[in-house]
């Protein structure tokens, strides 16, 4: 079976692509879309409201805070709030702009056009990488290994604390080269911690962190996440998300930019597809347009370098002047007008009004329909977080001695 475009991963990146695409489309995702949350799902609010799907927004954040050993620091981010949403009903939404077929499949590697899955090997004439950072069509062990450095690594869980702002721990006394965070989600939140340079042995300060706050680890959930730019494209292949290597460095911050890029990427190919540049020029196209954002990443690379490397005293001292007024209105407006949510193109309206059952439905491919239990699911606000708790046991990481959690390795 040859298709116009095969799309590795049905999560933001993967989506983003897909939904700006006319065609004969094959997307390629493991899971049920929506199920396998790896991420605290929080972003500048205007994703949610650009893409039309503030129904997934389960609280709205208008205060950051940043706690260090011995001061707190609350940034107003009234003007561009923040939001934490729910996984499932975000990608669903999402989907329902997707006109392909989706297959729910492991992908192993690929032969030039040929993706090779766990249930049949398909033909693409435009191959997307957005298999997160597992880049699953780049060459596997040596590929990791390159990029393994150029990755932190992060776990979290879900306990049923409420608050009222998103905030962060930047203590390395507590977290040594790392940070922790704590975002409200409704009736509860998702706590997690993340290490700029080591992937082991975040389970025990997780726990300490928990404890500290009276709560116990439950089901874990984490991995690793981008922190350098990486080529949009390899070969004649388009990469996007964190397969590319476009989540932002220090925040990690990578939710925005997959849906950003990923939207880009699918109008490049959309013209493609229409016959208005050639496949080459369509590859260069996305490789420039992901290029000039180079410099956000070049920026916040340098300052989690700084944050992971510099006495501890001293790395504290810097980030609290960053966090001064006079510096902050100089930092705040550049890094929310990165992947600018006012450029994001909203699912259109009639195809989220689409009859159940039509998202993906083709008899060969097989495969993802929304059953009524999904809708029920998708009604309950907490469900996100539950869904996480259940999902059953993958490939495991060890963190300090224990299994976790970690997304498919
Ligand atoms: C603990 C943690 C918390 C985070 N919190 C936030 C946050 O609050 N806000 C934020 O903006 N970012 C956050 N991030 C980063 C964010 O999750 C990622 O940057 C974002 O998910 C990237 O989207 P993506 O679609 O590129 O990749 P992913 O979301 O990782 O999706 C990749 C998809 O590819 C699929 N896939 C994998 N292997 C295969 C295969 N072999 N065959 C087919 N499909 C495959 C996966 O199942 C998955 O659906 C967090 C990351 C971690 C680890």
């Amino acid at each position: 079976m040859t298709y116009d475009v095969i799309i590795v991963g049905g999560s933001f990146a993967g989506l983003a692509v897909a939904s700006q695409l006319r065609g004969k489309m094959l997307l390629i995702e493991p899971y049920k879309i929506g199920e396998h949350q790896t991420s605290a799902c929080g972003t500048p609010l205007g994703v949610p409201k650009g893409l039309g799907l503030m129904d997934s927004v389960l609280q709205v954040h208008r205060e950051l805070v940043l706690h260090t050993r011995n001061t707190t620091v609350v940034v107003d981010v009234s003007e561009t709030p923040f939001c934490t949403f729910d996984y499932r009903r975000f990608c669903n939404g999402m989907a329902e702009a997707v006109n392909a077929e989706i297959l729910r499949a492991h992908v192993l590697g690929r032969e030039g056009r040929k993706i090779v899955t766990d249930r049949g090997s398909f033909v693409g004439e435009i191959l997307v990488d957005a298999s997160g950072w597992r880049s699953i069509l780049e060459n596997q062990r040596e590929g990791f290994d390159r990029r393994r450095r150029l990755m932190n690594f992060g776990i979290e869980t879900v306990a049923p604390r409420k608050g009222d702002k998103l905030c962060f721990w930047f203590d390395p006394g507590a977290f040594p080269r790392g940070i922790a965070w704590f975002f409200p989600v409704g009736n509860g939140s998702r706590i997690g911690v993340a290490s700029y340079v080591e992937e082991n042995r975040l389970a025990p300060p997780l726990e300490l962190f928990l404890e500290s706050m009276g709560l116990v680890r439950k089901e874990t959930h984490g991995g690793y996440f981008p922190a350098a730019l990486q080529a949009a494209t390899m070969g004649d292949i388009f990469k996007v998300g964190d397969a590319a290597g476009q989540c932002l460095p220090l925040t990690g911050e990578g939710i925005r930019p997959a849906i950003y890029f990923g939207q880009a990427c699918g109008s490049v190919i959309q013209e493609i597809l229409d016959g208005g540049i050639t496949l080459e020029d369509g590859l260069k196209k996305y490789r420039e347009l992901v290029i000039k954002h180079q410099r956000i990443y070049r920026a916040l690379w340098l300052a989690q370098w700084l944050a992971a490397n510099l006495p501890p005293q001293l790395a504290t001292f810097l980030l609290l002047l960053a966090c001064r007024e006079n510096f902050l209105s100089y930092i705040r407006p550049r890094y929310m007008r990165f992947a600018d949510p006012k450029g994001l193109k909203p699912v259109p309206k009639e195809m989220r009004n689409r009859r159940e059952g039509e998202i993906g439905a083709t008899p060969e491919a097989a495969i993802l329909y929304r059953s009524e239990g999904d809708k029920k699911a998708a009604r309950d606000p907490l469900r996100g977080i539950e869904g996480s708790e259940k999902r059953g046991r993958e490939p495991v990481k060890h963190l300090g001695g224990e299994e976790v959690h970690a997304g498919g390795w």
